[in-house]
């Protein structure tokens, strides 16, 4: 999730260790793979296309790919998630793509080495990246990191004040984003939703991608207006909702039951095709989290979906918004 969210995580990094693609808390639940999205995808001849939406990575060559200004080595925690560390976790549990998410405190705005991973994995990787809507033209900077596989660009409130929505930056991306259709993806709280609300109907053409279930949980409590909030911006078309983030959300750890009623209200504003699983790696990592339990979830343990609706949570709505020809 990065940012204030992960302090308490980096805490329990120190106290715990780090376990990297940790395999099976709900080891016996993931055993029933027969998914009816397998089946369906089978019964086509084809299999259905995985996709984590939401994963960070970090290298310690910092020659090559320098830490921002105020981050060091020992701030990595886990002290390394390489390209090829994800893929190692992804192939664990058949997971076939993933979104490459920018990590502001980590890495600033440059974006490269998740550009450079893009080159370097065809088909393999999109990216959710960062530009400076303080300086002039961050829609050229949009339209130029179009061409390397950039999809989407994290958004995070507190960055420019009351203003972080409205100033002629932001708005330059929103209206650029209308028109690329790179995604603009919000990390925030649920006491930002009424905001990015009203953006959402000033640019409706503009898709929008909100991060985590907006936070909602991470205080262990699910909020009936909170959630109202959330589904409300199902009203706008181009909307969509990262279902992910489990470590920080209600009992933060596996198996994530408590989070299956709030995707099924999700699920019944914003319909499958515009809700996407994501890990959010490394972070679902850690301690006793784990990739498995995270992506278990969704594929074996969610009960109100019909196998059509099961392959666009898993994959197909983050193939539509972020995987589109380029
Ligand atoms: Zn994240």
């Amino acid at each position: 999730m990065n940012h204030q969210l992960t302090n308490l995580t980096r805490r329990d990094v120190l106290a715990s260790g780090v376990r990297v693609a940790g395999v099976g808390v709900v080891a016996g639940l993931t055993t029933q793979l027969s998914t009816n999205m397998q089946s369906t995808a089978l019964a086509e001849g084809k299999k259905a296309t995985v996709i984590d939406a939401h994963s960070h990575i970090w290298t310690r060559e910092i020659e090559k790919y320098p830490l921002a200004k105020g981050a060091t080595l020992a701030d990595l925690a886990p002290p390394s998630f390489t390209t090829e560390e994800l893929l190692a976790t992804m192939a664990t549990e058949k997971v076939d793509r993933c979104v490459l998410i920018a990590h502001t405190k980590f890495y600033g705005f440059d974006n490269r080495y998740m550009t450079d991973s893009v080159k370097a994995y065809p088909g393999k990787f999109r990216v959710v990246g960062m530009v400076d809507d303080a300086k002039p033209h961050p829609d050229m900077e949009m339209k130029r990191l179009l061409r390397l596989g950039v999809t989407g660009f994290r958004i995070v409130p507190g960055r420019r004040g009351d203003q972080w929505l409205s100033n002629s930056g932001m708005q330059a991306m929103w209206r650029c984003s209308a028109e690329t259709r790179q995604a603009i993806c919000c990390l925030i709280n649920p006491a930002n939703l009424p905001e990015v609300d009203r953006n959402c109907k000033r640019y409706p053409d503009t898709p929008v991608v909100i991060d985590h279930f907006a936070r909602i949980g991470i205080d262990g409590r699910f909020g009936d207006v909170e959630l109202r909030n959330l589904c409300r911006l199902a009203r706008h078309k181009h909307t969509s909702v990262k279902i992910s983030a489990y470590y920080a959300l209600g009992k933060k750890k596996p198996p994530h039951l408590e989070l299956l009623p709030v995707i099924k209200r999700l699920y019944e504003s914003f319909g499958a095709s515009r809700l996407m699983w994501a890990s959010d790696s490394p972070y679902q990592l850690v301690g006793e989290n784990n990739y498995s339990a995270s992506i278990a979830l969704v594929r074996d343990l969610i009960d109100f979906v019909t196998p059509e609706e099961r392959a666009w949570l898993l994959g197909g709505t983050a193939d539509k918004v972020y995987f589109f020809e380029i």
